[in-house]
């Protein structure tokens, strides 16, 4: 892994040196550059959270604003599509925030005002609503807590999973992949199951505090100071596993909620997990939002699907240096698709 980090600094450095990676980056003025960030939180609390490539270092992200700020039009994504065709002299980059963690609120939004620049974050209206954990991190946090065997025997015994059903998940990646695949009734069936089962998943006085996601308060304030606020459902629901019913109320309520809250038609929708088929697209176009991202990586041009944007996933992994450090040429590398292109 190392020597793979060792390798991408050293092709790194000579794209940089020899105008490589300046030539990616005019690229980037054709089209629309869609950055994804989860989670945005001071270098003390990074360590805790349990899914590491989605949480990025606030003084990372500082001077990914920053770089962004003085070599492109950075506009919230519902501002920039309609401009997708037009020539331009510097790119155009849209921040998008996924779930709508309140360090969304405390940390990214506060970092991307002092440059100057707006973003746009995709909320889980539900969890904003009632103030409860999305059910990735409660179930991670019941993972950390009572242990993945014990989680997986939880399973077995009330039921969610067949006594035939093979082997113990090994990592919490694969708990969590594995749960993906269920119902989404199931799945919160297992969750509340397990608080029943174990002490509560809340593992330490902070930890409320870090998983928690923004009030509704808080989304009214980030709207209010020219952020948009799009959905990313109720539940953060797999749509593509429900039936059609269910999706329409997700898409359907999620919506409802964000207008009620800012006052303002909400356009803008995002996949979790990037989950989508051919119907739940349209019945996002037919919810009334004009557009939708995904997670596949790329650039967005005019003529794109606009109910799939592409997006560039910026982790902390692929922004450092061997040595570990941040490494503004690498974050140039990534937002230029350079990395992709080499990959
Ligand atoms: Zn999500």
């Amino acid at each position: 892994m190392r020597w793979k980090r060792w390798a991408r600094d050293a092709i790194d450095y000579c794209a940089d040196r020899f105008g490589i990676l300046a030539r990616h980056v005019r690229e980037m003025r054709d089209g629309i550059t869609v950055l994804m960030y989860h989670r945005v939180l001071p270098p003390s609390e990074c360590n805790d959270y349990p899914f590491p490539t989605l949480v990025m270092p606030s003084p990372f992200f500082r001077d990914q604003v920053s770089w962004l700020a003085a070599n492109c039009t950075v506009l919230p994504l519902c501002a920039a599509l309609p401009l997708a065709g037009r020539a331009r002299e510097r790119p155009l980059v849209a921040l998008t925030f996924d779930d709508g963690y309140a360090d969304n609120f405390e940390h990214a939004a506060a970092i991307i005002e002092e440059h100057g620049v707006r973003g746009s974050f995709y909320v889980t209206t539900g969890a904003c609503a009632s103030g409860a954990l999305l059910w990735f991190d409660e179930a991670a946090l019941f993972a950390r807590s009572a242990g993945i065997e014990a989680v997986y025997d939880a399973a077995r015994r009330c039921g969610f999973l067949a006594s035939s059903a093979g082997r113990p998940w090994r990592s919490l990646r694969e708990f969590i992949e594995a749960l993906k695949t269920w119902d989404g009734s199931a799945r919160i069936g297992f969750i509340a199951a397990l608080r029943d089962r174990f002490a509560p998943a809340d593992d330490g006085p902070h930890a409320a505090r870090r998983f928690r996601l923004m009030t509704r308060e808080q989304v009214r304030d980030l709207h209010g100071r020219g952020h948009e606020c799009g959905s990313h459902t109720v539940h953060h629901a797999l749509l593509p596993r429900l039936s059609r019913a269910e999706a329409e109320r997700e898409l359907r309520e999620s919506k409802a909620w964000l207008e009620e809250t800012t006052g303002e038609a909400a356009r803008g929708f995002c996949y979790p997990n990037g989950d989508a088929s051919t119907l739940v697209r349209a019945l996002v176009a037919e919810a009334g939002y004009d557009y939708a991202c995904g997670t596949r990586p790329g650039r967005n041009r005019a003529g794109s699907d606009r109910y799939m944007l592409r997006r560039i996933d910026v982790t902390p992994q692929r922004v450092v240096t061997s040595a570990g450090h941040y490494s503004e040429r690498a974050f140039r590398a990534e937002a230029s698709l350079f990395h992709a292109w080499m990959r």
